[in-house]
């Protein structure tokens, strides 16, 4: 399909497709999507980003609207909205049948590109999935609602002070009470985005031995006995990093998410629509980063000509767009395999690809804005004005790399997952 021109016409500022250029991935109401977030988030978001980072947090009314105008449900959903969630409003007028693994995309893409609101869904993204995909029905009707329309705030409680990449070794207690009516939850969850104004916790616990098989999901709503502090990072304050004390909470043992000993399966099964919504983020990170650049570079004037006038800036600019595009097309291909794949083939098939993809994201992510931040000259260390996106973007360049699987643990992995599935398929034995 052919869309006609929109956004900025700047080489590589928008994606390939938003050129004109043909796609085989896009269809109308891509196009439709895609303009109605970009106006939403002109409407809603561009002139009142820099408050909030002052103030150090979205209003909730906004994240209320959020909800009422489509975008809540849509996040938690992903790549196909369940029908059960069909009379949701979805932003654009999408009908849910039509919702694909590229509205996802696309969604995403321009509220990334609306800047700090995107902070405010990343616990929804990771802390709905399992509720849907494996709480009982009596469950998710007690709890998602509230969820979908915006009244509370779910996130996904996995990491602890001592064990983070090394998820098996989680050491947060969920004991059963005598009448085995509760479990009583002890332990530290550190680094929880969205966690200081969550209302649910989907938290990983051990209710059994050691090991991944002694690991379980519950679904803990604010109570007394949790915590919530702040951890200071450098840079995503409004997506709230929080350090979780658990203290002989006592919850119902019905807020079990799915089947005792599965947590650490139903962990990994959200990792790679995880990752790819961090590539994602990579990706309007460099093109919002090069549209800037290009954009001094073709005003700025130094030694008697602009700066894109002089070959070794083409240079940059050449070796910037070339990974960018590069990355845009291997996303598009990974959204369409899992798009025509089960969740469980996709991970299976696809994880290891979608930890290499999330390496990627990161490794173009930071070369860019290293490169931007550079072509600004003193305007790329500056947080207002024409360097303001270029420097807020380097400075979150860590958020890629390590959140969601840190880099090197993601790139082992990747082929370790390829091994696996190379040997499956010859018939060896394993290395
Ligand atoms: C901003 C931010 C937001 C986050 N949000 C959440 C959230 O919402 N929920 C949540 O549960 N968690 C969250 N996390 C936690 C995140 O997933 C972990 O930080 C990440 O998995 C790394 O774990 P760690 O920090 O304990 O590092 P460690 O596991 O201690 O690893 C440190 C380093 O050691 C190396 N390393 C470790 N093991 C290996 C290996 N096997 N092979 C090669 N190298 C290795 C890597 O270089 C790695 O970066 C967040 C983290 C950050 C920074």
């Amino acid at each position: 399909m052919r869309s006609n021109p929109y956004g900025s016409q700047l080489p590589w500022a928008e994606p390939p497709w938003y050129q004109g250029r043909p796609s085989p991935y896009y269809k109308p109401t891509h196009i439709q999507l895609r303009d109605a977030v970009r106006k939403w988030c002109e409407d809603n978001v561009m002139d009142q980003s820099d408050q909030w980072e002052e103030d150090g947090k979205i209003p909730d009314e906004i994240y209320r609207k959020c909800g009422e105008d489509g975008l809540l449900m849509p996040i938690a959903a992903g790549k196909k909205i369940p029908k059960e969630w069909a009379h949701y409003p979805i932003i654009g007028g999408i009908k849910p049948e039509d919702w694909d693994g590229f509205h996802d995309f696309i969604l995403w893409d321009e509220l990334l590109r609306g800047g700090a609101i995107s902070s405010i869904f990343i616990g929804l993204t990771v802390g709905a999935p399992p509720l849907r995909q494996f709480a009982s029905k009596e469950l998710q009707s007690e709890f998602m609602p509230a969820v979908l329309k915006g009244e509370k705030r779910i996130c996904l409680a996995i990491t602890e002070p001592s064990a983070g990449s090394d998820v098996r070794n989680i050491s947060t207690t969920a004991e059963k009470t005598a009448d085995g009516k509760h479990y009583i939850v002890n332990g530290e969850k550190k680094w929880i985005t969205n966690g200081m104004y969550s209302d649910y916790f989907m938290t990983a616990v051990r209710t059994g031995g050691p090991g991944a098989e002694g690991i379980s999901m519950l679904l803990i709503p604010r109570m007394e006995g949790i915590r919530t502090r702040p951890v200071s990072i450098g840079a995503g304050k409004l997506s709230a990093t929080t350090f979780v004390t658990f203290e002989d909470v006592k919850v119902p043992a019905r807020y079990l998410v799915g089947e005792e000993g599965k947590g650490f399966r139903y962990t990994l099964s959200n990792f790679n629509h995880e990752r790819l919504w961090i590539v994602f983020q990579g990706l309007r990170g460099s093109r919002t980063c090069i549209e800037d650049a290009m954009a001094w570079a073709m005003k700025r004037e130094a030694f008697g000509m602009t700066l894109i006038e002089q070959p070794v800036v083409r240079h940059k600019f050449g070796q910037m767009a070339r990974q960018i595009d590069s990355l845009q097309s291997w996303t598009e291909q990974v959204i369409y395999e899992l798009d025509q794949l089960s969740d469980a083939e996709g991970s299976r098939l696809l994880g290891g690809v979608t930890a290499l993809l999330k390496v990627q994201g990161g490794i173009v992510g930071k070369f860019v804005a290293d490169e931007c931040v550079k072509l600004m000259g003193g305007l790329g260390l500056t947080t207002t004005g024409q360097g303001a996106r270029i420097e807020a973007t380097y400075r979150s360049i860590p958020s890629l790399i390590v959140p969601g699987g840190s880099e090197d643990v993601m790139i082992d992995l990747g082929v370790r997952e390829a091994l696996k599935l190379s040997q499956k398929a010859i018939g060896k034995a394993k290395i």
